[in-house]
C-alpha cells in the first residue's frame, strides 16, 4: 500500500512537472500563436473594400483589447499624397512592440513582400535582432511571431500587421521549479502518511482476518476475526465471527448427533440380537413378552431411521403439501386413541379439551406428523403426574377464524435461553433426556418445517419447573 501511494505521488508530481516546466514554453507558444492567428481572422474578415478608417480602427481596437495582440495598419500606395509606409492604424498592447512607428521602409518592405510572396498573407516567428538587425526594438528581447495581411481600405491596398510579443518564461519555470520542488516533498510526504494511516485502519485488519480464516478452513472453529476501527471491516468480521460461530454450532450438533444415533442404533440392536438369540438358544424363551420386546425395539429402530430420512428430505427439496379439508378435532381424538395402550400400561393421562368439532384445509398426514411429535414429546418429558392435555381452542381475531391447538405437560419446562434452540435440528436440552426415550433432536425440526409450509404460527410456552405448552394456530375451513 506503501509502494502504491508512493507511485502515485510520483506520477502525479511526473505529470506535473511535464506540464509545468517541459512543456511550458510550447503550450505558452501554442495559445499565443492560436490567439494571434483569431485575432488576424477576425480583423481581416470584417475588412473590405465599403469599410472606412475609423470603423477598422474601432474593429482593431477591440480585438487588440480581446486577444492580447498588438495591430497596425500601414498604407501601400503612394497616390493621393500619401506616402508609402504611412501609419494609418496604431493599437498598442505592448509599448515596445517593434511593429509601431516602423522606422525605415526596409522593414515594411521585407513584410510587404513577404505578404504579396505568399497571396497576401505572411505569418512568421523570429527573434527581432535575428532579423531586423540590433537596432530594431532593442528593448524587446524575446520571441515574435508576426501576422500580415493585404487588405483593401478605402479604395486602397493596407498592411494589416499583428504582433504577439512571447515574453520569455525563465523566470516563470523556475519559479515553478522551486514551487515543484516544495510541492513534491509535501505530496510524497502525504502519500506516506496516508499510507500508513490505510495500512493501519485497513490492510493490518484484513491480513490478521485472512490469517484466521485460514485456521476457520481445516476446521479450527476457535477463531477471532478482528475488523479493527474501520466500519467496513468491522462488518466484515463480525459477519466472520457469526459465521464461524454458527460453523462450530453445527460442527458440535453434528458430533452430538452421530454420537447419539450411534447409541440410539446400538440400544435396540443390542436388545433385538440379545432376545432373538436367547429365543433361538433357549427353550421357553420364544414369549409373546419377550417377542413384544423385540417388536418395540424394530419401532424405535424404524422411528429413527423414518425421522432422519423425513429431515433430509425437507432439507434437499421443496415439499409440496396436499391440501384437503377435514375434520382437525376428529383427527385429535383418533390420535388420542393411539395412546391408549400407554394409558393403561404406565398410567398417562392423556386428556382432550375440544370445545367443538373443527374443519381446517391443510395437508392432514403433515398436521397428524405434527401432533404425533408434539403429544410424544409431551409424553417423554411430562412430571410425575404423568399428565398431557391437548386443548383446542377456536378464535377470532381480525375477521379471521383460528384454531389453537396447544399440549401441554406438566414437566421440568425448558428454560429461556434453550427456547428457541429447540426448534433447530439435532438439538437436545442437555441433562434433561430420558435415556430411554431418547430421541434424535429432530422432532421439533420435522414440526418447524411443516407449520412453516402451512404459513401456521407456532411457538412454546415454558417455564422451568412448571411445564411446557406447545402450540400451533391453522385457519378455520367454512
Ligand atoms: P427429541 O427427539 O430429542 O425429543 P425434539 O426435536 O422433539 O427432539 O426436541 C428437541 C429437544 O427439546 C428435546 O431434546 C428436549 O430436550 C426438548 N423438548 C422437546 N419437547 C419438550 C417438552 N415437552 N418438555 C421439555 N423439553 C422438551
Amino acid at each position: 500500500m506503501i509502494l502504491s501511494f508512493a507511485m502515485f505521488g510520483i506520477a502525479v508530481l511526473l505529470i506535473l512537472w511535464l506540464f509545468q516546466t517541459v512543456l511550458l514554453d510550447d503550450i505558452y507558444m501554442h495559445l499565443k500563436q492560436r490567439s494571434l492567428t483569431k485575432c488576424a481572422r477576425e480583423v481581416t474578415e470584417s475588412v473590405d473594400g465599403s469599410l472606412n478608417r475609423v470603423q477598422l480602427d474601432q474593429i482593431s481596437s477591440e480585438a487588440a483589447k480581446k486577444y492580447g495582440i498588438c495591430i497596425s495598419a500601414y498604407s501601400i500606395t503612394s497616390s493621393n499624397g500619401r506616402k508609402m509606409g504611412e501609419a494609418i492604424l496604431d493599437k498598442h498592447i505592448n509599448s515596445f512592440c517593434f511593429i509601431h512607428n516602423m522606422k525605415g521602409e526596409s522593414l515594411l518592405n521585407k513584410l510587404y513582400l513577404a505578404a504579396v510572396q505568399n497571396g497576401g498573407t505572411y505569418k512568421e516567428s523570429f527573434s527581432i535582432s535575428s532579423l531586423f538587425g540590433k537596432n530594431q526594438g532593442d528593448s524587446n528581447t524575446g520571441e515574435n511571431v508576426i501576422y500580415c495581411n493585404l487588405v483593401p481600405l478605402e479604395d486602397k491596398e493596407v498592411l494589416l500587421v499583428f504582433n504577439a510579443e512571447l515574453m520569455p518564461l525563465t523566470s516563470t519555470v523556475d519559479t515553478i521549479r522551486a514551487q515543484l520542488v516544495i510541492i513534491s516533498v509535501i505530496i510524497l510526504a502525504v502519500a506516506v502518511v496516508m499510507a500508513i494511516i490505510f495500512s493501519v485502519r485497513i490492510s493490518r485488519p484484513i491480513r490478521e482476518m485472512s490469517e484466521e480464516a485460514t485456521k476457520l478452513a481445516v476446521g479450527n472453529y476457535n477463531v477471532n476475526f478482528d475488523g479493527g476501527n474501520c466500519k467496513e471491516t468491522a462488518n466484515l468480521s463480525a459477519t466472520l465471527n457469526r459465521a464461524a460461530y454458527e460453523l462450530s454450532k453445527l460442527d458440535r450438533m453434528q458430533k452430538d448427533l452421530i454420537a447419539n444415533v450411534s447409541h440410539d442404533l446400538r440400544t435396540p440392536l443390542t436388545m433385538i440380537a440379545g432376545y432373538t438369540e436367547a429365543m433361538r438358544d433357549l427353550p421357553g424363551e420364544a414369549t409373546p413378552e419377550n417377542m413384544q420386546i423385540v417388536i418395540d425395539e424394530t419401532a424405535r429402530l424404524t422411528s429413527l431411521v423414518n425421522d432422519m430420512l423425513e429431515v433430509s428430505k425437507y432439507q434437499n427439496t421443496s415439499q409440496v403439501l396436499k391440501i384437503t379439508k377435514f375434520n382437525l378435532t376428529e383427527v385429535l381424538r383418533t390420535t388420542l386413541e393411539r395412546y391408549s395402550k400407554l394409558k393403561e400400561r404406565d398410567g398417562y393421562k392423556i386428556i382432550c379439551e375440544a370445545d367443538c368439532d373443527v374443519y381446517v384445509e391443510a395437508d392432514e398426514n403433515r398436521i397428524l406428523q405434527v401432533l404425533y411429535n408434539l403429544i410424544n414429546n409431551a409424553v417423554n418429558y411430562t412430571g410425575e403426574d404423568k399428565t398431557v392435555i391437548i386443548r383446542q381452542t377456536v378464535s377470532v381475531s381480525e375477521g379471521k377464524k383460528q384454531v389453537l391447538i396447544e399440549v401441554i405437560d406438566s414437566g421440568r419446562g425448558i428454560s429461556e435461553d434453550e427456547l428457541p434452540l429447540v426448534w433447530e435440528r439435532y438439538y437436545k436440552v442437555h441433562d434433561f433426556h430420558k435415556r430411554a426415550d431418547m430421541g434424535t433432536g429432530l422432532g421439533l425440526s420435522i414440526v418447524k418445517n411443516i407449520l412453516l409450509l402451512h404459513r401456521s404460527e407456532f411457538g412454546v410456552n415454558s417455564k422451568v419447573g412448571h411445564g411446557s405448552c406447545f402450540w400451533f394456530k391453522l385457519d378455520v375451513a367454512e
